[in-house]
């Protein structure tokens, strides 16, 4: 039986109902074999980096799984497909992305996953709702720098 993983799952959604969407997501989560959800920071309300669309809801949760990393990246992908996510485009508008941040202290570079998730440290997004559970994972200073990106906890 192999150790259970301490990772960090980004969710976020811009698409017709994105709370719902990312609290359905957060539940489903919670359901993938091997696997708990350890905490759920709260909701935010993002305006869409890199991308056009309504603005995004954002949250972080932590997993502690013993499902290996490729197998947890394909799991979140199957949720993505359910939730009806379409990629007609890259960075196209979505009902709902899920990333993987972090996956314990895995460091991964395979064509088809980067762990840590190479864009986190630039995405108030992901550093907000990730220092409310995982404080000593976002470095002193780093959301204070962001103070272009238009963010709100939802309350
Ligand atoms: P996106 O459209 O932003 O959801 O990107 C999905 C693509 O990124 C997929 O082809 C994944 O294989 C790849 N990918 C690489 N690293 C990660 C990661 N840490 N989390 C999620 N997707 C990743």
């Amino acid at each position: 039986m192999r150790e259970p993983v301490t990772a960090y799952v980004a969710l976020g959604a811009n698409l017709g109902d994105p709370r719902a969407a990312v609290l359905a997501a957060m539940d489903r989560l919670g359901t993938l074999p091997h696997t708990r959800v350890t905490a759920r920071s709260s909701l935010w309300r993002t305006a869409p980096v890199g991308t056009t669309g309504p603005d995004f809801v954002n949250a972080v949760v932590a997993l502690r799984t013993t499902l290996p990393a490729p197998g947890l990246l394909a799991a979140l992908q199957r949720l993505e497909l359910e939730a009806g996510r379409e990629r007609p485009w890259p960075n196209a508008p979505r009902t709902l992305d899920l990333d993987l941040l972090l996956y314990g202290e895995a460091r991964i570079a395979s064509p088809r996953l980067v762990v840590p998730h190479p864009r986190m440290h630039e995405r108030a997004f992901v550093l907000a709702p990730l220092a409310e559970i995982a404080p000593a994972l976002v470095p002193p200073g780093a959301l204070a720098a962001m103070t272009s990106q238009v963010i709100a906890r939802i309350p």
